[in-house]
């Protein structure tokens, strides 16, 4: 077992797991705010925290209780399992199971995403070219019906139990609520050494990231984290991580770090820039984790928090996304940035918040389209396959048939590449305030992608239909939240509503 040392954290990881009596109590509080909302209301989550990027259209009715259900029930370092409460964050997660020298599949780079937003929601990191998506670790899951009824929901179970199982990825809430996953965990190494590699030709790039998730490999040495970011045409990087000891690192070696402490001027994104070759890091663990979460990719920079001056006196513990959030609320409460924008003299501008997937015999069409007509950079990329081999049989008929989770388009045995994307562009005279984000969900689909629904999305009801399972969504629909106690995926995801 891995020393205590990996954890790193100040959060004493008792308090963090929380045992099976905690969870029944914390069960109960959330079928007693159930049964108290009424039956001809929608039902929706009360959460503290969301990084759902879509601005909702309808006033909310009353949330269900989430206080007893945000920790970890138990961890058995013998059979690698955590027994996970639905709105436990990733950040607890990380330090319930960091101690015992595991950790999840898959970390979203974002501290306060929670294991239930990423299962149906479709997290994606590093890992997944290898490891898959966070759903495919999930071994069972109970899951709050819009019945009020706790369906146990597992691959071997019974077929109803099965089809929520295969149904529930992408879902986002609109078939139930998991309130516990049972998923798997694998083992880490103390340290993390990462190779930046540069191109200067997105072919260049696509060619390598091919060859290094096929083999696990790159210039010969094995990889376990895969994932880049495209700053230009001529200036785009693959980060290869590979997990080594503390022998390995050797005892004189000081570990990076880029979330504000020791060097508070270390920001991860810039860290990766060099004008040629191999450029080389060593993060511990958990710090490798979180490399994302201080700046918030580069998001920071529209707070100021990249500029030397802010950042010396901005506290800390705020060096994080889920302080962002709380800015990124006001303004769109305020739509402050606009308004801030024409004092400045500067027209409106339309936020553009997207990650999208496509094979990755598409990646240069996708890439070259994009910095020729989006004025937006950089661009992360991260590389994904599903660890499932498909089973025909489990989709049913329907849009669904064929992939192994019906409610998303993914097939079995490809390799995709998820671009994430997340800034504003000016609203060009004539055209929609949507002009951008329709563009590229066109061009997307053009190159038979799709994307991610936890931001705006514009597709017409067919199209939607065509990727996100029809007909075999709207039977689960039917079965598992007949009465409507929840929107439907498209009045979620397209309608906001
Ligand atoms: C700017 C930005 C960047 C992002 N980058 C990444 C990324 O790099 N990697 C990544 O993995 N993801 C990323 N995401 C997406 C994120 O993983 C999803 O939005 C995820 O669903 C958020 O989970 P959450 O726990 O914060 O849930 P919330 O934001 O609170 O909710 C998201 C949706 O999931 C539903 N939901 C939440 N909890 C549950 C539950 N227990 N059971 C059923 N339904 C539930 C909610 O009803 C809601 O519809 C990004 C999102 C944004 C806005």
């Amino acid at each position: 077992m891995a020393s205590t040392s990996l954890a790193q954290s100040g959060t004493a990881q008792s308090t963090l797991i929380v045992g099976e009596s905690a969870h029944a109590e914390g069960v109960e509080r959330m079928l007693a705010s159930f049964r108290a909302i009424p039956a001809e209301r929608r039902v929706r989550l009360a959460k503290k925290t969301s990084n759902l990027f879509r601005a909702r259209q309808s006033a909310q009715g009353p949330g269900l209780d989430t206080s007893g259900l945000t920790k970890v029930i138990s961890v058995d370092p013998e059979a690698r399992t955590a027994d996970v409460q639905g709105m436990c964050t990733y950040e607890d997660l990380v330090d319930a199971t960091l101690p015992f020298g595991l950790m999840p599949h898959v970390v979203p780079q974002l501290k306060t995403i929670t294991l239930g937003g990423a299962v149906t929601g479709l997290g994606i990191e590093a890992t997944s070219f290898a490891l898959g998506l966070p759903h495919e670790s999930v071994l069972e899951m109970d899951i709050l019906t819009g019945t009020g009824e706790i369906v146990t929901a597992r691959p071997g179970g019974s077929e109803r139990e099965q089809s929520l199982y295969r149904g529930f990825p992408n879902s986002y809430g609109s078939l139930g609520y998991s309130l516990r996953l049972k998923i798997t965990l694998v083992p880490v190494a103390e340290y993390v050494a990462v190779r930046h590699v540069r191109f200067h030709d997105i072919a260049e790039l696509t060619k390598a990231l091919d060859s290094a998730v096929t083999n696990k490999a790159y210039d010969g040495e094995g990889v376990d984290f895969i994932d880049g970011v495209v700053f230009s045409g001529d200036e785009m990087y693959l980060s290869f991580g590979r997990m080594v000891s503390a022998d390995e690192i050797g005892a004189d070696s000081r570990p990076s770090r880029y979330d504000g402490i020791g060097d508070k001027q270390a920001i991860y994104y810039r860290s990766l820039q060099h004008p040629s070759g191999v450029a080389t890091d060593v993060l511990r663990i958990r710090d490798y984790l979180w490399r994302w979460d201080t700046d918030w990719f580069w998001c920071s920079r529209a707070f100021g928090t990249q500029n030397p001056k802010v950042r010396k006196f901005w506290p800390q513990q705020l060096l994080r996304s889920s302080f962002y959030w709380k800015i990124i609320g006001l303004d769109h409460k305020y739509d402050l940035g606009n308004k801030i924008g024409a004092l400045k003299g500067e027209g409106p501008r339309e936020r553009v918040v997207q990650d999208v997937e496509v094979t990755i015999d598409r990646l240069p069409d996708f890439i070259s389209w994009f910095l020729r007509e989006v004025p937006i950079e950089p661009l992360w990329l991260c590389p994904l396959r599903l660890l499932d081999k498909g089973d025909a049989t489990t989709a049913g008929a329907g849009p669904g048939a064929g992939r192994p989770w019906p409610l998303y388009p993914l097939e079995s045995g490809t390799t995709y590449v998820n671009i994430g994307f997340w800034s504003s562009a000016p609203i060009e005279p004539g055209t929609s305030e949507n002009a951008w984000n329709v563009r590229i969900e066109e061009e997307v689909s053009k190159l038979g992608g799709h994307k991610s629904l936890y931001s705006d999305a514009f597709y017409d009801e067919a199209t939607f239909a065509a990727l996100y399972g029809g007909e075999h969504a709207d039977r689960l629909k039917a079965e598992f939240d007949p009465d409507g106690r929840f929107p439907t995926l498209y009045d979620k995801t397209v309608r906001a509503r």
